[in-house]
């Protein structure tokens, strides 16, 4: 079951950025990228479908949805991976606005940066 937070972020993702789901699909060997999109618009349409998908549905979820939505990493606070002040995950909560923002950097990393400008001018 996905969280109204990952709800949110895979409709924004399907509406305005799906290539970020058919470039997943590519880079993991799924043949039929355009029904990634197809699957995650499933997911969207209504919550309970989570629970009822195929076995080829999951596969497609896991390949080419999951990690948008799910533990996605963090860039770190100068954009060099280890340089995450946080978990190295951006928290569900924030994720929507770092795809708005176009910035995959955790809570922790946006404000340590920006304090850091702050105080450093
Ligand atoms: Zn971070």
């Amino acid at each position: 079951m996905l969280s109204q937070n990952q709800i949110d972020v895979l409709e924004h993702i399907v509406a305005n950025e799906a290539e970020f789901i058919t470039d997943l699909a590519k880079n993991n060997g799924i043949n039929n990228p355009k029904d990634s999109v197809g699957i995650a618009e499933f997911i969207i349409g209504d919550p309970e479908n989570f629970s009822q998908m195929s076995d080829k549905q999951v596969y497609h979820y896991e390949n080419a949805i999951k990690p948008l939505i799910s533990r996605v990493p963090c860039e770190g606070m100068i954009g060099e991976q280890g340089s995450c002040l946080g978990n190295d995950f951006i928290d569900e909560d924030s994720l929507l606005e770092a795809y708005l923002a176009r910035d995959m950097r955790c809570q922790h990393c946006i404000s340590t940066k920006e304090s850091w400008f702050a105080n450093n001018p």
